[in-house]
């Protein structure tokens, strides 16, 4: 077969892009060369639909020990002792659970999308908002931390099946033992949604979810540093609070129900080369290497969350404990948007993405805020004293912004772009 040129020139010119520029899309990050070698590998033309020693297909024996050992290391990673490993992507995940504790129809509770939650936690435009009736709960306007009292009342009004903690633009801690009060209160199934902070997660830096939570979902591909995937965990199996029944008789365990929801309730085959690949993830989160890599993560954001407050931006909530920072850019320059911002930010080789901000005037098209993370160029070796530097440059951008146009003038982006570029030449992507 003829190499495919037109391909693999755009594979390297996203490899070019990659390096050269300053990456702070929270949700990103740069696997290793034995996560990629992994997931590029021959377990990608395996059918294995099931479970290990439990499948629909032959020739399954080989498959059957890397989904366990995935199984396994993902467990110890965070104190488990169920893992589902085989969901696709984290909104395919949530989407199991949702298939596995409730029926069409039944209420549920999410963070609100505008003030940091998910889309698969319950917007109409979301199989979670059409299949089921979804009920936010939000952030105090004036301390920007999620509104506990405000949740326990909507809980008690709305008696929802599943109240589902975690977000996507959230830089605080969670009060899961408050949450599972609650969720106790009217019977409700607790769930977190880690997708964001579970690299800190494991490695202990945050609230331990699976203390209080029933189960939690996470994507592999964030923190996590993983290939883009999903799973599902549970520290303690419970029977099924509806009492659903099998064949013979006896309540479903939620662990089955989680199983069965999976596969064959929301997918196919599972993509032995990605499980293969979050095996090896997983397997590196548990190194003393990633430890200090992901206490780097904190302390990064830690430091630059103070270095825009410093410039005078407002970070929501007033700073970050996580690896994220959700800033207002209101509270500095109130005519350019987050749209700008990016648009503009992009041309100097610094990614960000725009953000709704809680209680925000625009539209999620415009947006008022702008989302930072820290995983990405943690990754690339980038320490603490570097983060004022960034954010000089990101302000200085910013500055020079003309909301009548929409951008900055060329020659200020340039300048910075060079800057830009000088830096991570100093920090060569090790995967590559
Ligand atoms: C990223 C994210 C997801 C979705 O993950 P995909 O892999 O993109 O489907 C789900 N929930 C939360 C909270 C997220 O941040």
């Amino acid at each position: 077969m003829k190499r495919d040129e037109k391909i693999f020139d755009l594979i390297r010119q996203e490899k070019e892009r990659q390096m050269h520029g300053i990456e702070l899309i929270a949700s990103e990050n740069f696997v290793s060369e034995q996560v990629l070698e992994a997931m590029g590998s021959v377990m990608t033309n395996k059918y294995a639909e099931g479970y290990p020693g439990k499948r629909y297909y032959g020739g399954c024996q080989i498959v059957d020990q890397s989904e366990q050992v995935a199984i396994d290391r993902a467990c110890q990673l965070f104190g488990a002792t169920f893992a589902n490993v085989q969901p696709h992507s984290g909104a395919q995940a949530n989407m199991a659970v949702f298939q596995a504790v409730m029926n069409a129809g039944d209420t549920f509770m999410g963070l609100d999308l505008s003030h940091g939650g998910h889309l698969s936690h319950g917007s109409p435009v979301n199989a979670s908002g059409i299949l089921y009736k979804p009920v936010a709960y939000h952030v105090n306007k004036e301390t920007g931390m999620v509104d506990y009292d405000e949740m326990e009342k909507i809980a008690l009004e709305c008696k929802p099946k599943l109240i589902v903690a975690g977000a996507s633009a959230y830089s605080r801690d969670w009060d899961y033992a408050r949450m599972r009060a609650i969720a106790d209160q009217v019977g409700a199934i607790l769930m977190a949604d880690v997708s964001h902070p579970a690299g800190l997660i494991a490695r202990g830096l945050l609230n331990d979810p699976l203390k209080y939570c029933h189960i939690i979902t996470t994507t592999t591909h964030k923190t996590l540093r993983g290939p883009r995937g999903g799973m599902i965990l549970m520290r303690e199996d419970f029977a099924d609070p509806q009492g659903r029944t099998t064949p013979k008789g006896e309540v479903k365990m939620m662990s089955a129900l989680i199983n069965s929801a999976v596969f064959p309730g929301v997918q196919g085959g599972p993509l032995e080369h990605v499980i293969a690949s979050k095996a090896v993830a997983f397997g590196e989160a548990l190194s003393d290497e990633y430890m200090a890599y992901i206490q780097q993560v904190k302390k990064n954001a830690s430091v630059m969350a103070q270095a825009f407050i410093d410039k005078g931006y407002y970070i929501i909530s007033g700073g970050t404990d996580n690896h994220s920072m959700l800033i207002d850019l209101r509270s500095k320059f109130p005519e350019v948007t987050g749209k700008m911002v990016e648009n503009t930010l992009v041309l100097a080789d610094i990614t960000v993405n725009k953000n709704m901000v809680p209680f925000d005037s625009r539209s999620p098209f415009l947006t008022s805020g702008l989302r930072i993370g820290t995983p990405a160029i943690t990754t690339r070796g980038l320490k603490e004293d570097k983060m004022p530097m960034i954010v000089e440059l990101i302000d200085d951008v910013i500055s020079a912004i003309d909301p009548a146009v929409k951008t900055a003038p060329e020659a200020k982006i340039n300048a910075v772009r060079a800057e830009v570029n000088k830096l991570m030449s100093d920090y060569p992507l090790f995967a590559w």
